[in-house]
């Protein structure tokens, strides 16, 4: 068995919908097909749940229908007999009439992902009857009836095994089973998302769950690059890339995986494919256990970090104290991604600010604290690249660009520059002449 997850792009538009049926019909063997929504269309969800909290309930049927319009065009464009056009119409109509009921609700957690969550369960119904039209068979799998992840960190991916074999156990026995990425079920039994991007996560979840042989995500890109393709000129895709460097490089914002998604592979070694689903020819990148060049290999930025600085006369270093620090992260369970510490402070980043206030307000009993917000970290990595003599290069910037905090041999893959985030693409632009191309740095202004 093989995961496919195409994502939004990939099944965007009639043409590459089409596209996605080519890759299937050149590939032999069983797989389940996760998908997302239409491209712009978890947005346009996402824009409901805000007008839901403002009771502003002409925006939401402007909405829903323009919704309905894009998915009906592309229900007349796919699917041309009868039968299987209306049954895919009714579904659709059906999916939304449940919209316009959730939308009278009150704002909540749940309510939020209801919604944003009906894009998968509109597309994937939607491609299922275009592969049926077709004449190639396959199974129609809501997730909801497996994708139990109560610990989003953490998922039971033997579960999601067991469940996922009930569930097909009694079904007629085809090559494609086709489900919706980025929805879950919580500890609550209620309707959850996997965050935004989170169909990655689904198919990686899924391939472990299964045993699967291998998982192949197709986006619109050929493969994982060397630098941030959206900020950076000349970047090119990596053929090949470590379990650990690839996990290094999405949980530190390369937007092309989720944060998480290598982690469920890792546990049984199951290699990732990145593949362009408008190239399917090119090679892409393989992730796995393999590790095939030491040293640098790429650069990313993750957003919406925040730095807390502790200050304290009273013996920072004494022992206990760092403890104390932790302790009050841990309580709030708060992960802290970069931390240095000098004899009088200690410097730690968070991404998630939701618990910052609490956080603070017992921190301050340690020490005079400081907050910066709205900072990156940029993360550099490559298996052994500590040992990289090049990699010292990027010391050379540290001239031009103001870096607020380095971590550097916390592990032997990666080192970490936290700088402010106006001066992000500066930074990446400027490793990359420095790292890759050896090229006078961007002088700041
Ligand atoms: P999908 O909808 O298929 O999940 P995404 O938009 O989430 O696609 O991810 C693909 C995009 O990620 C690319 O188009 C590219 O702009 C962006 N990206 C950011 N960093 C990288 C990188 N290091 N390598 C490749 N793509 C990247
Ligand atoms: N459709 C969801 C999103 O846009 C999930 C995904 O595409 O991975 O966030
Ligand atoms: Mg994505």
């Amino acid at each position: 068995m093989k995961v496919l997850k195409f994502g939004g792009t990939s099944v965007g538009s009639v043409e590459s919908i089409r596209n996605v049926k080519n890759i299937l019909a050149s590939r032999e063997g069983k797989k389940v097909l996760v998908l997302s929504a239409m491209a712009g269309v978890t947005n346009k969800l996402v824009e409901i749940t805000e007008n839901i909290k403002l009771e502003n309930y002409s925006a939401i049927n402007t909405i829903i229908t323009e919704l309905k319009q894009k998915h009906e065009t592309t229900i007349d464009a796919l699917i041309d007999k009868p039968g299987l056009n209306s049954y895919a119409k009714a579904f659709v109509n059906n999916v939304l009439e449940g919209l316009q009921e959730i939308s009278r609700n009150k704002y909540s957690e749940k309510v939020y992902a209801e919604v944003v969550t009906t894009g998968e369960t509109m597309l994937t119904y939607i491609f299922s009857t275009f592969l049926t039209n077709s004449g190639i068979q396959n199974n129609f799998l809501d997730a909801k009836d497996f994708m139990q992840v109560s610990n989003l960190e953490n998922p039971d991916t033997d579960l999601v095994g067991k469940l996922f074999q009930q569930n097909i156990e009694n079904l007629e026995s085809t090559d494609i089973y086709i489900t919706q990425g980025f929805v879950r079920i919580d500890v609550q039994n209620n309707i959850s998302t996997l965050k935004r991007g989170g169909s990655d996560y689904s198919a990686t979840i899924l391939a472990t769950a299964v045993q699967a042989e291998e998982v192949q995500i197709w986006t619109d890109i050929d493969g994982f690059h060397n630098n941030d393709p959206r900020y950076v000129e000349n970047t090119h895709a990596i053929a090949e890339l470590s379990f650990e460097e690839a996990a290094e490089l999405a949980y530190f914002g390369a937007k092309i995986l989720h944060p998480q998604t290598i982690s469920p592979v890792i546990k049984r070694q199951i290699p990732l494919f990145l593949k362009n689903t408008f190239t399917p020819d090119l090679p892409g990148t393989k992730i796995s256990a393999e590790i095939h060049s030491r040293g640098l290999k790429a650069i990313s930025a993750k957003d919406g970090i925040t730095a807390i600085k502790i200050k304290s006369n009273r013996m920072l270093m004494a022992h206990g104290f760092l403890k104390k620090i932790f302790e009050v992260f841990d309580k709030y369970e708060t992960a802290i991604d970069m931390i240095t510490t000098s004899e009088i402070a200690i410097s730690l980043t968070i991404d998630d600010d939701r618990n910052l206030n609490l956080i603070l307000e017992e921190l301050n009993a340690y020490g005079e604290i400081t907050v910066e917000k709205e900072h990156s970290i940029i993360c550099i990595v490559g298996e052994g690249l500590i040992e990289d003599k090049s990699t010292s290069r990027l010391f050379e910037l540290l001239n031009d660009i103001p870096v607020r905090m380095i971590s550097y041999g916390g592990s032997d893959n990666n080192i970490s520059l936290l700088v402010d985030t106006k001066n992000k693409i500066k930074t990446l632009q400027g490793l990359n002449h420095k790292l890759f191309e050896e090229q006078e740095v961007p002088q700041f202004v």
